[in-house]
């Protein structure tokens, strides 16, 4: 038969990743109608199942969006069919040798595009790349690689990963996702620079007084922080989501849309940045809490986390690029576990305005405080709104400070698809410009990597808060170092 046909497989297809977001992810995109005709989905681990066991146990994680419930059952079930599952070790050349069979069987002949998706540990990764891309890659269409942060743990790890990679992998072969670039706001950021006139005349140090990157969970590790204490928020959230969306916000304006104009684009801004200093950075570590009766564990409470721990589950830091557009301007960052609040947002607070007229009308004695800011919620309940001066009405002349509110909820009622959906979408059609190129993700880690072996080498202790607050006070004082009040803690934020 001709045509082609795409099989993607789920390497740790047991694990809690594939069941939570890749395999929903998938089916989401079957009902869209987003996946090519002949397509097959493989399970692969080391868990014994059959493709029936399989279907189970995926069955279970299915949903259907609010607003597309027709025919769910049935487009789950055509779902499940496509859906197989082989056993085997990671490194087993024989066991994916078995995978190939299978899917050669289910590819009847076309031309086979296979896509495997990397969700296991990373100590793993280079074993399942080796036995795969020996026994079981595409002969005669693509075969691409997912690949799962981490990658690595410092400039020299991550640097030996992607070298053994690269030993059995070509560079377009290698999809290092990073789900934050697949989010809607992210995604947005580009077109709200790039095609209206009123933010890219702005966007640069002669305006913008600073920009805030906010990462917060209002959760802590819940017994699973053996995996994060070896890695840390810096590793966890900064290096990788906080400057993707850094290196998007700041990047000059690529030659086209192509994913390698855009990465080119983004190592030159991750390139000119300045390595970040101990001095410009606080960490923090929640602990024990107990509020209206309930007691809320300290992250030394997770029996998973080792004695004595002082891996930070918070910290802020302040970052600048050393080039022409953003010389001075500090590029703050804060990310924590277990604060008051979930949400991740991009905050830029443009300056004041010069020999303001109506500077005795604004309310606040601090005119400092009465500039714009621009605030895009990644997430929850995505949002754009900007803050503005306005006139209070009436017969007097007070101002205060207004939002300019799109709230995506309001204006795009339909649900936004989760952002692995567009990942793994766009590594089918074999678009990269979401996921990191090898250079950028060296220069991403140039940045961390020193203040990170000091912190370790110095055994800097973490600052403690209590789980559900607001984070370690040392940020506030990190943050007026540079002049800069963090945004989302002012009185006026919607
Ligand atoms: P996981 O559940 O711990 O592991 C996935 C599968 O890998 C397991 O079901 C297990 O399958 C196998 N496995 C686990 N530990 C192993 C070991 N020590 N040696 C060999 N095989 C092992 O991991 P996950 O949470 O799904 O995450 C998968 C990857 O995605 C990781 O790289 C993680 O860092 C990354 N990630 C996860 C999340 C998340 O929300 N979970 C978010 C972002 C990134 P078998 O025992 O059946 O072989």
């Amino acid at each position: 038969q001709g045509g082609s046909t795409v099989s993607i497989t789920v390497v740790g297809a047991s694990g809690d990743l594939a069941k939570k977001k890749i395999f929903p992810a998938l089916f989401a995109l079957f009902y869209e109608g987003c996946l090519p005709e002949h397509f097959a989905v493989f399970g692969y681990a080391r868990s014994k199942m059959s493709d029936e066991e399989l279907r189970t146990m995926i069955s279970r994680t299915l949903t259907c969006r609010i607003d597309k419930r027709e025919n769910c059952g049935d487009k789950m079930e055509h779902f499940l069919q496509r859906c197989f599952y082989q056993s085997g070790q990671y490194n087993s050349e024989e066991e994916f040798a078995e995978l190939d069979r299978k899917l050669k069987e289910k590819e009847a002949g076309r031309v086979p595009n296979r896509l495997f998706y990397l969700s296991i540990p990373p100590n793993i990764f280079v074993d399942v790349v080796r036995s795969a891309s020996r026994t079981a890659s595409s002969s005669g269409g693509w075969t691409r690689f997912i690949v799962e942060k981490p990658f690595g743990r410092d400039s020299e790890s991550s640097g030996e990963l992607t070298r053994s990679l690269k030993k059995h992998l070509a560079e377009e072969q290698i999809f290092r996702i990073d789900h934050y670039l697949g989010k809607e706001l992210v995604e947005n950021l580009s077109v709200l620079r790039f095609s209206n006139l009123v933010f890219e005349p702005l966007w640069s140090r002669n305006y913008i007084r600073n920009v805030q990157l906010i990462f917060s969970e209002d959760f802590g590790t819940d017994g699973r922080g053996g995996y994060f204490d070896n890695y840390g928020i810096i590793r966890d959230i900064m290096q990788n989501h906080l400057l993707q969306i850094l290196a998007l916000f700041a990047m000059e304006t690529p030659v086209s849309l192509d994913a390698e104009d855009i990465r080119n684009e983004k190592v030159k801004v991750l390139r000119s940045m300045r390595q970040l200093k101990l001095e410009d950075v606080v960490v923090g570590q929640y602990k024990g809490h107990v509020k209206g009766g309930k007691s809320y564990p300290g992250y030394a409470d997770d029996p998973t986390v080792p004695k004595g721990s002082i891996t930070p589950t918070f910290a802020a830091a302040a970052l600048f690029i050393d080039n022409a557009r953003w010389d001075g301007v500090p590029f703050l960052m804060k990310a924590g576990k277990a604060l008051h609040t979930r949400r991740a947002e991009i905050r830029v607070q443009f300056r004041s305005v010069p020999g303001n007229l109506y500077r005795r009308n604004i309310g606040s004695s601090d005119l400092d405080q009465a500039t714009n800011e621009l605030v895009l919620r990644v997430q929850p309940d995505e949002a754009i709104y900007l803050k503005i001066n306005n006139k209070v009405p009436g017969l007097g002349m007070r101002l205060d400070r207004s939002n300019l509110n799109l709230l995506y909820s309001e204006r795009y009622p339909r649900e936004i698809p989760d952002a692995y959906e567009r990942l793994l979408l766009d590594a089918i059609a074999g678009e990269r410009r979401l996921f990191i190129r090898s250079d950028e993700l060296d220069a991403a880690w140039a940045i961390f990597t020193p203040v990170l072996r000091q912190l370790e080498d110095k055994r800097v202790a973490p600052e403690l808060y209590p789980y559900g607050s607001r984070g370690p006070v040392g940020a506030h004082y990190l943050a007026a170092n540079y002049n800069v009040r963090w945004g989302d803690i002012s009185s006026d934020d919607s």
